[in-house]
């Protein structure tokens, strides 16, 4: 180990990293597994992230940039598996981690776990390696149940977390509400969490003309207003659609949904229906998933993109908007309130109500359109969550955790 660098085990038992954005286990904790191993990577720090093998043509190890990889780990059949069929191959996983890093000599300072499938392999780890572990739940069952729209998540799921989130581990929350929702919901040790934010990559994530933007996807529409994610009940697309025949605007305003894949299709079906009961299909358009290098023609596309979700645990999409210079309208989910200037770089409204969502989307679309300079203004209102600030928190994170574990105890 060199001067000041950290020796990373990353850890990502159910979704591999490197999977479809937009599909349906596949969005904002890989967004952050990927970024966050290139930009520790990038900063000198030596990053593994393990992941469970699902297609037998996938290589053993995949280079993640400088000083970062990706490692497949055999645990049961090699094959695509729901994500709650892991949890019976964990004890697997990590005897095959263990054997992996023996095999390959490798030593590491800390293990850094992702969802609570990934915090329960991870607190294995940590005894046998005599490192600290830290954890990221990045959603928490027990808040998914309160706000019931989707698959309830099982008991296993709320019990083991409950205890992963008590177990004294060190928690990275992305935002203080999650902070308080473990502490209240679960019994954590408020002193056991930090809160950091998650990123953006503002080199991907950058304003292009409009109007060549709109060009590029062949959108020849007056006002554009987008949806970017999963297509899944919990996002509330439904808001979104009802909201539409809300608008004041008398411009025909396309509706862009981006994500989802043939794993959401019943949920885009469901979606469609409504948009025909609702009289608006004409209006809408699915374009299915789309690789992140292309969203920047989404982002700068829209006059405004928006967030109807019941439940988010940060919310990257608004991030990306605003990366763009695209103002957001969202409901007060994740961080929206610490990312979001009120009336500045978009609204947020406390309801989901379809009403108050179309109040402000109006706002924005009835206006004369952005200029240059209040499109870098909206970019630069994100400048702070920029990856390589948010890699140097969790590195200070790290560090704090390692000298405590070194202290002598009291
Ligand atoms: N995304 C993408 N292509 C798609 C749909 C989504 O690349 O077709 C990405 C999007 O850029 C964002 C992530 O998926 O980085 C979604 O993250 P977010 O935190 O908004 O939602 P989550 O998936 O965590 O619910």
């Amino acid at each position: 180990m060199t001067d000041g660098q950290l020796r990373i085990a990353m850890i990502s038992v159910h979704s591999c990293p490197v999977g479809t954005l937009g599909t349906r286990d596949t969005g904002g904790m890989n967004v952050y597994i990927m970024e966050l191993a290139g930009e520790l990577g990038k900063q000198g720090h030596l990053v593994d992230v393990y992941t469970r093998v699902h297609d037998p043509a996938d290589d053993q190890i995949y280079s993640l940039g400088q000083n970062a990889r990706l490692i497949h780990i055999k645990a049961g059949a090699v094959e695509q598996i729901h994500k709650l069929a892991t949890y019976s191959h964990l004890p697997e996983f990590a005897c095959n981690v263990e054997e992996f890093r023996k095999t390959n000599d490798l030593e590491y300072d800390l293990v850094f776990s992702h969802y609570w499938l990934s915090a329960w392999v991870g607190q294995y780890l940590q005894e046998w390696w005599h490192i600290p572990h830290l954890t990221m739940f990045h959603t928490l069952g027990a808040v998914k149940n309160t706000v019931g729209f989707g698959e309830d998540e099982p008991e296993l799921r709320v019990e083991t977390e409950k205890e992963l989130a008590r177990s004294g581990h060190r928690i990275i929350a992305p935002t203080e509400k999650e902070k308080e929702e473990l502490v209240q919901r679960y019994g954590s040790s408020p002193e056991n969490i930090s809160v950091v934010p998650c990123g953006v990559n503002l080199e991907l994530f950058q304003p292009l003309d409009k109007k060549m933007a709109r060009e590029g996807l062949g959108l020849d529409d007056d006002n554009i207003i987008l949806f970017v994610g999963r297509i899944e009940p919990l996002k509330g697309i439904e808001q979104l659609l009802k909201a539409m025949t809300y608008l004041k605007n008398d411009r025909c305003p396309r509706l862009a949904i981006v994500g989802g894949d043939e794993s959401s299709q019943s949920h885009v079906e469901k979606l469609k229906e409504l948009s025909r009961e609702l009289g608006i299909e004409d209006s809408v358009t699915f374009f299915g998933p789309i690789k992140q290098e292309r969203l920047s023609y989404f982002y700068s596309a829209a006059d405004v993109c928006v967030i109807s979700s019941y439940y988010e645990s940060f919310g990257l999409v608004a991030l990306e908007s605003l990366a763009c210079g695209t103002p957001v309208v969202t409901n007060d989910v994740g961080d929206s309130r610490n990312i979001i200037r009120q009336g500045e770089t978009g609204y947020v409204i406390t309801d989901n109500e379809p009403r108050h969502l179309a109040e402000k989307m109006d706002l924005l679309l009835s206006g004369p359109g952005l200029d240059k300079e209040s499109v870098l203004k909206i970019r630069a209102s994100v400048g702070e969550f920029a990856w390589s600030h948010i890699a140097e928190a969790i590195t200070g994170e790290f560090r704090k955790v390692m000298d405590s574990h070194l202290a002598p105890a009291p």
